[in-house]
């Protein structure tokens, strides 16, 4: 199974962004830094990769 990955716009400045999603981590809760605000952003990994993040402003 092969790496996905998934675009998401930034809670914080609505910029895209992009998380990758191994296998093992669907349904794990992740912490990015956005690429364009660096401010910190919680990502919810589905338990499918087909299915969409959920996105949370983290501080
Ligand atoms: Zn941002």
């Amino acid at each position: 199974m092969l790496t996905e990955s998934q675009r998401f716009d930034c809670p914080w400045c609505g910029e895209n962004n992009w998380v990758e999603m191994e296998p093992g981590d669907l349904g794990q809760l992740v912490i990015q830094d956005c690429a364009v605000c660096c401010r910190a952003i919680e990502i919810r990994l589905p338990e499918d990769a087909d299915q969409p993040v959920e996105i949370f402003p983290a501080d």
